[in-house]
């Protein structure tokens, strides 16, 4: 076979055959393989047409297919059948040539095959894709991680296939390794607190309130005009107006409430209690998806009749449509604080790992093509380039201002929550974090305290320097240098 692809796809399930069917309308010569040749078959009879398309029966006739440097994107199973693929192509690949895994891999994994794969003279590129299958096949948001070098290559193809945000393409080298995946995760975590603060602003509404899904399906379609205009928040709207066909009844109440999850989003918190930043939004996402699947222990509290409130909202009817406001204040203020959190996850990542990103160009890239795009990641972009958010982005003047107004409607909808009986965790944690934030002192003073207590762990005085240590079991509580 000639070797004319500039590109080639290993793996042909949903994802693959749509980055594949993607590339190939946009002119790539496209190399595709799979492990189970009636993949490739069915790929070509049904989309052959499409464009150019290299159909391979083995791994040595696909790499025998492209062009140098070659340049294969892995899409297979995440785990043991990526690093299978890994190895096989580069068996049969040369120095140069490139391994673009874009498969959801965690990143420790591509660090340590970007570094198995580079000693062999080949580059490794760990790429995070966004967007499903649709956005596989229409436009998906990336995020590659690997050289400079491998950049010069892949640019023009992934340009070629991203998404397109007023018109720039939903795709930017992140850095080095892992950069690339890592930054992958953390759209992931935001995209859990993104759906757990939209989940607990319909239970607001619905249990608290008593509206109907499609009244509610009306307010976040109106809320899509707003600063929260994103893909979430119309997609949300969607699912509440959706009727059963069979009952008639709206299709929400015939779920089953336990959500499901991959992993991402525990990965990214996992991330950030090594590196000791707090994603508190991302991680009660990430609880409370936990708590909706323990369907024994739910069952066995339903059993046991705890008493309390019902989670009906007790207030004149004419206070309804504020309230609905104030929940949609509360929905924009804790959503920024975890976007803010999420990118301090990067940055403490980025000085850990050695990852050069620019945090201007990932908000940018999340603009199109992935599950959490939305009119504000402009405004994020913005922050970000003019410096104001290099502390946090909740310090950027805009944001500031947001949640500076959006303040007394959190707390209001947040204390209604807690006194009748809703429960609204990643609402309530965002804004601990806040007032956390802003507080002055904080009760850390007497944790300090208790330390040195039981493990003489010693603390630090505000009005002296040095560490010290007080004799606490003593007749005299002595205080000592340590
Ligand atoms: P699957 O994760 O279902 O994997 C199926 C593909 O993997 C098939 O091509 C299959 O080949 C191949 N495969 C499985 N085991 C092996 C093996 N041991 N050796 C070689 N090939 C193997 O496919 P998806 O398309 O759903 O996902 C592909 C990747 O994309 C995954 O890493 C997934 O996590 C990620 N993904 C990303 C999404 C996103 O939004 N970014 C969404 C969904 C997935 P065969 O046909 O021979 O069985």
């Amino acid at each position: 076979m000639s070797a004319e692809a500039n590109v080639g796809v290993v793996g042909l399930a949903a994802m693959g055959a749509s980055l594949a069917r993607n590339l190939a309308r946009h002119g790539n010569k496209v190399a595709v393989y799979n492990r189970s040749y009636a993949r490739t078959e069915k790929l070509i009879a049904e989309h052959g047409d499409e464009g150019a398309f290299f159909p391979a029966e083995t791994m040595e006739a696909f790499v025998d297919s492209l062009a140098k440097p070659r340049t294969a994107i892995i899409m297979v199973k995440a785990g043991e059948p990526t690093d299978a693929m890994i190895d096989a192509l580069a068996d049969l690949m040369e120095p140069g040539d490139i391994i673009v895994d874009a498969g959801n891999a965690h990143f420790p994994d591509t660090i340590r095959r970007e570094k198995a794969i580079s000693a062999r003279g080949l580059h490794f590129v760990g790429c995070g894709v966004s967007g499903g299958e649709e956005g596989a096949l229409l436009g998906p948001s990336m995020m590659p991680g690997g050289t400079e070098e491998s950049w010069t290559t892949l640019k023009p193809i992934f340009e070629s296939i991203a998404a397109k945000a007023e018109g720039e393409p939903c795709v930017t080298h992140i850095g080095a390794d892992g950069a690339g995946h890592f930054v992958k995760m953390v759209h992931n975590g935001i995209e859990y607190s993104d759906m757990q603060l939209i989940a607990e602003s319909y239970d607001l509404m619905r249990r608290g309130l008593g509206m109907t899904p499609a009244e509610i399906g009306d307010v976040f379609a109106a809320w899509n005009e707003t600063e929260l205009d994103s893909y979430l928040i119309e997609i949300t709207a969607e699912v509440l107006r959706q009727v059963d066909k069979k009952t008639g009844k709206p299709l929400v109440d015939l779920i089953v409430d336990h959500a499901g999850m991959k992993g991402t989003g525990t990965w990214t918190v996992q991330a950030a209690l090594d590196l000791a930043v707090p994603v508190t939004g991302i991680g009660e996402a990430v609880f409370a998806r936990g708590l909706s699947s323990q369907g024994d222990l739910r069952e066995e509290a339903q059993r046991q009749g705890f008493d309390g409130p019902t989670g009906a909202i007790d207030m004149p009817a004419e206070d309804c449509a504020a309230f609905v406001e104030d929940i949609r204040e509360a929905l924009y203020a804790s959503k920024i604080v975890a976007y803010a959190q999420g990118f301090n996850e990067i940055t403490e990542a980025a000085k850990k790992y050695g990852w050069d990103i620019d945090l201007a160009a990932v908000a940018r890239i999340w603009r199109g093509g992935c599950i959490i795009r939305a009119k504000f990641l402009n405004r994020i972009s913005e922050a970000f380039e003019s410096g104001e958010a290099n502390v946090s982005l909740l310090f950027a003047p805009y944001f500031k201002d947001a949640i500076e107004t959006a303040q007394r409607s959190w707390r209001r909808v947040v204390s209604r929550a807690v006194a009748f009986g809703i429960p609204v965790p990643a609402f309530s944690s965002s804004l601990a974090y806040f007032d956390g934030l802003r507080s002055d002192r904080l009760p850390a003073a007497l944790i300090q305290g208790q330390r040195d207590y039981f493990g003489a762990h010693t603390y630090q005085r505000v009005d002296m320097p040095g560490a010290f240590h007080t004799l606490w079991a003593t007749e005299e509580r002595e205080e000592i240098e340590a």
